[in-house]
């Protein structure tokens, strides 16, 4: 069972519970990106059952009418298989997913994969005619490149600050450097992208540049953010454009409990008090 302290940012370990998460935000206007936990799978056999699972979630959000996508990571698929491997489980979740009319993200994992998610994405925002998203994070130096080539293409593209650790010479280290990467592509979005903008950030001043920027150029938008961060700001930006919540579920919940708690002090603390009530 995961204990309540992990449960803030856990829709639970079962499908179901996630799905009854989903339920409940969908109330209160804010629809589910939800992704089965699990990544860097070495082998086959998990990497084909994480695409089974997709495709019976898929199957159960579809039946019960949700407002809700999934989000899978490319490591879960097989990626550290072979990209082989990765693309023909996306295929599955993908074929699953399309006629369905449930959208399919991709997580970006480490700057050593992005090519192979870009070319799979590609491949599957064509196919699925924008069925699928992938995710472009503003610390590589690589992104604006990589937005140039995606603007074309059919798809959505979640725009997040990064949440890896690549090497200086590759990325934008200085959190400022960071900021005005993100910014700065923000824009090009908003002025290039015609299938609207995904802003992956709990950032005020970044959301507020989103609502400035749909404003210049008319571009539709929505607000993602993780489970259990800034759930009330959640709530109240519904007023202003759609809100979808990241909802993590499944057995390998620790791990991820643990990235949350250790990126940013509030976090922490949050986990103390609890610890000691
Ligand atoms: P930060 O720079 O961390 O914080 C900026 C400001 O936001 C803070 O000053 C504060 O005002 C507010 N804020 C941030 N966190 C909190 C908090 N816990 N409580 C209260 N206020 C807070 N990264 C990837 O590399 N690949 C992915 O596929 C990916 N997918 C993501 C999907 C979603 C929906 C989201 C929201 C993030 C994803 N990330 C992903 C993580 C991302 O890269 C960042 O590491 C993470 O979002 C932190 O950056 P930030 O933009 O929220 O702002």
């Amino acid at each position: 069972m995961i204990p309540p302290l992990a449960r803030r940012f856990v829709a639970g370990e079962t499908a179901a519970e996630a799905l009854e998460h989903t339920r409940q935000r969908n109330e209160e206007g804010i629809g589910v990106i939800l992704n089965r936990l699990g990544e860097h799978y070495e082998t086959r056999g998990p990497a084909d059952a994480a695409a089974t699972t997709y495709e019976g979630l898929v199957e159960e959000i579809a039946a019960a009418d949700l407002r809700a996508c999934v989000s899978v990571k490319p490591s879960q698929l097989g990626l550290s298989v072979s990209e082989d491997l990765f693309e023909q489980n996306l295929e599955r979740v993908v074929a699953h997913a399309a006629p369905r009319d449930v959208f399919v993200w991709i997580d970006m994992e480490d700057h050593t994969t992005t090519d192979a998610t870009l070319d799979a994405f590609e491949r599957f925002a064509r196919e699925s005619d924008g069925g699928v998203g992938v995710c472009l994070q503003a610390n590589l130096k690589r992104t604006p490149d990589d937005l140039e080539r995606l603007a074309a293409l059919p798809g959505t593209v979640r725009l997040v600050k990064g949440a890896y650790d690549p090497p200086p010479s590759i990325a934008h280290r200085e959190k400022e450097a960071v900021n005005a990467a993100y910014r700065e592509q923000l824009r090009y979005m908003f002025r290039e992208f015609d299938d609207g903008v995904a802003v992956g950030s709990h950032d005020p001043e970044m959301i507020e540049l989103a609502a400035r920027l749909h404003e210049e150029y008319g571009t539709g938008y929505e607000v993602q953010m993780l489970m259990g961060v800034r759930d009330e700001a959640q709530r109240a930006l519904t007023d202003d454009c759609p809100v979808w919540q990241y909802a993590p579920y499944g057995g390998e919940w620790l791990a991820y409990f643990y990235r949350r708690v250790a990126e940013r002090k509030e976090n922490a603390l949050f986990a103390l008090r609890a610890l000691l009530s």
